[in-house]
């Protein structure tokens, strides 16, 4: 079985191909739109994730016509009411600049005790049959600096307590079994075995 991810982003690619892998089996592929000629940038102008996830692979779908799975992600902190969210790439000003999306988050919450915070994940799944949406989130809070090297965007600052470190601590391997982009896509294998599409 063939998916194509919505994105352009080796590193996203890399995580979903592993994951799905896991969850269904070595035989699944996981392809870039790029991988069939598809380079070009879906505007991304929906309120909430889940909009933004289907405006990506509608627009993918309608040009491959192959089962196209979109990720819409980003950070909400309780204290910000939600913020930084689906700005979360470009919450500093510019976008996919994480050292200014990390300082700007430090520098929002500078006086607010509650750091409570999550990761959420919104997947849409378009087919010739099928259209839906799943969610997937992990809980954490944002430390007072950035910790650790491994992953991207605001992981040095979100610390997840069941494990003691920040998700930029963790191996990619245990990123993968707890993050908000595994459980979103633990729900679609679930929903698309329920419909008898895997
Ligand atoms: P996108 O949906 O992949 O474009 O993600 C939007 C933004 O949310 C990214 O640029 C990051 O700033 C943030 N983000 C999404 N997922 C993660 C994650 O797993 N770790 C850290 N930051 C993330």
């Amino acid at each position: 079985m063939t998916f194509v991810l919505a994105t352009q982003n080796a590193h996203k690619l890399f995580e979903v191909q592993k994951i799905l892998a896991e969850l269904i089996g070595e035989e699944v592929e996981v392809k870039m739109p790029a991988d069939f000629g598809y380079t070009e940038d879906v505007e991304e102008d929906g309120l909430t994730f889940s909009e933004n996830a289907l405006i990506k692979a509608d627009a993918i779908y309608k040009a491959l016509k192959m089962p196209v799975i979109a990720d819409d992600s980003g950070l909400c902190v309780d204290a910000l009411l939600g913020a930084p969210g689906i700005y979360s790439a470009r919450y500093g000003g510019e976008h996919g600049n994480d050292a200014k999306n990390n300082a700007k988050l430090l520098f929002e919450l500078r006086d607010k005790e509650d750091r409570t915070a999550r990761f959420v994940s919104a997947i849409a799944f378009v087919s010739d049959t099928h259209r839906f949406t799943v969610e997937g989130e992990v809980k954490g809070e944002i430390l007072h600096e950035a910790r650790g090297q491994g992953g991207f965007g605001y992981d040095p600052l979100f610390y997840y307590a069941p494990k003691g470190k920040t998700l930029a601590e963790l191996s990619a391997e245990e990123k993968n079994e707890v993050s908000h982009r595994y459980n979103g896509l633990c729900r679609l294998v679930e929903k698309l075995k329920e419909e008898n599409l895997l």
